[in-house]
């Protein structure tokens, strides 16, 4: 036995949270009929062109939400106040002005656009050569973007680490960092939310129309995600354990 008990099973989350990527970061095609952008390596019963696979999809996935979320000056982009930039900007920072732009060499502008068409959180958004993210900012950034409201929700969760637990539930969910809280529509994508941040994960279960009896608005960010500028603790109204 080379592992002890523990590590043993570190070791096998971590293969776990590998074999999870690889499965979900599918490589992307470009159809030689339609010309959309695919996941499927045939489309119109063709074979489609691969553009960028999986790896290389995840490494520009992980830089452009770092750069659009959190850091634009670190390329010499400028966002304007709903945090939008030029795709071609994007696309020159990153080549020329990026720290390792050595490993981004590769980039062009469709590799942006069919990303950010494809993103399956909604994580980025494509308008008249512009792009920005949808949600995820810093604070610090003092990004400005009207979000549709969300009237319907009831239920809406939230993944944590279980070490966050009894703050939480004496002082709600406060954003940190970042602009708002970020609250998903489905159980599993909050699962993998709390995942990246640790193992002791659990799940936190949010009353909207609570939110909503405290004046606290919830936005849409995207189909899968919703923000709020705070939980209160009264509207957790369950905590699911994830082991
Ligand atoms: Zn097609």
């Amino acid at each position: 036995m080379y592992y002890s008990e523990g590590k043993n099973s570190i070791y096998k989350d971590y293969m776990k949270t590998l074999i999870y990527w690889c499965i979900l970061v599918k490589s992307i095609y470009k159809c030689s009929v339609c010309g959309c952008y695919t996941e499927s390596p045939v489309h119109c019963g063709k074979q489609a062109k691969l553009i960028l696979d999986g790896s290389k999809r995840l490494a520009l996935s992980k830089l452009i939400s770092f750069i659009l979320r959190h850091n634009p000056s670190s390329i010499g982009l400028v966002m304007d106040r709903e945090g939008w930039v030029k795709i071609e900007d994007l696309v020159y920072g990153i080549k020329n002005l990026w720290i390792n732009k050595h490993l981004y060499s590769w980039v062009t502008r469709e590799h942006i656009i069919a990303l950010a068409q494809l993103d399956y959180k909604g994580r980025f958004e494509v308008k008249n050569g512009y792009i920005r993210a949808r949600y995820g900012h810093s604070r610090n950034l003092q990004i400005e973007i009207s979000y549709p409201t969300d009237n319907t929700s009831k239920i809406l969760y939230h993944g944590t680490l279980r070490e966050n637990l009894k703050n939480i539930l004496s002082e709600g969910i406060k954003p940190m960092k970042r602009k708002y809280v970020h609250l998903s529509v489905n159980i599993e994508d909050a699962y993998e939310v709390a995942k990246r941040h640790g193992r002791d994960t659990v799940i936190l279960i949010i009353d909207c129309n609570c939110l909503r009896k405290h004046n606290i608005p919830v936005y849409i960010a995207s189909s899968r995600v919703r923000l709020v500028k705070y939980v209160p603790p009264t509207c957790i109204i369950g905590v699911k354990n994830n082991r």
